[in-house]
């Protein structure tokens, strides 16, 4: 079922855009059967949760890590993650950059947007980044590898159409820049069960799939 699931949607999406399977709240051996489906990047959301699985699969995925994240628990990341799609503040950023250097490493990460504005979710406010992408040229232990955000919460196409369509913007404008070789664009995450169809048209090149892929 699950492979079954995950074969459905890589028909449909075009060559470019990269699928990571979102296994927060899915056992091990649920994580398991994604992983034999042929999918080795994965998205976990809560640090516990995560480090229970990585104890067991270990370095074999490319681990993605897409929740809200604690400061305090940075250091528990820090060296298994292939990529942090979740910076949301510059506190975070700096401490992510400080406890990477700790360990003599670079840890690629996102910038998350929070572009419909909404209390609910976290990001930058889109007002916010320039100030951001000023700082992290001084941030010797990360790369900005991209750009993360949800669609809006709501039934309206449009209007989540709108937003992503407002991120690709902002995207490719980061790109032209080319502010400093810590920021490198590569990925422009945007994309679940309900939009990743809308996100591919206007430009994601790398969706977070949970619901779809453990459906029955
Ligand atoms: C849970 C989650 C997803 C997956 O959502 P589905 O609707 O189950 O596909 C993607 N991105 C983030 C940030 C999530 O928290």
């Amino acid at each position: 079922m699950i492979a079954d699931n995950i074969r459905k949607i890589e028909l449909e999406l075009p060559e470019h855009v990269k699928l990571v399977a979102v296994t927060k709240y899915h056992s091990l051996e649920e994580t398991q059967a994604v992983i034999d489906a042929g999918v080795l990047d994965l998205g976990e959301s809560r640090v516990q949760d995560f480090l229970k699985k990585y104890e067991v699969l270990g370095d074999k995925p490319r681990w993605h890590f897409i929740g809200h994240l604690q400061k305090n628990k940075v250091k528990y990341l820090i060296g298994k993650t292939y990529l942090i799609h979740s910076v949301d503040s510059l506190a975070l950023l700096k401490v992510i950059d400080h406890e990477s250097e700790k360990k003599g490493l670079i840890t690629s990460i996102l910038l998350q947007l929070n572009l419909a504005r909404e209390e609910s979710k976290s990001g930058f406010l889109e007002e916010e980044l320039k100030n951001v992408l000023t700082v992290i040229p001084k941030y010797k232990n990360i790369k900005v590898l991209g750009l993360m955000a949800m669609g809006p919460l709501t039934q309206n196409n449009e209007e989540i159409r709108n937003i992503f369509v407002e991120l690709k913007k902002i995207y490719d404008r980061i790109v032209e820049e080319s502010l400093s070789n810590n920021i490198q664009m590569e990925y422009l995450s945007m994309g679940m069960t309900d939009d990743y169809r809308i996100a591919v048209e206007e430009g994601s090149n790398m969706i977070r799939i949970g619901r779809k892929i453990f459906n029955r």
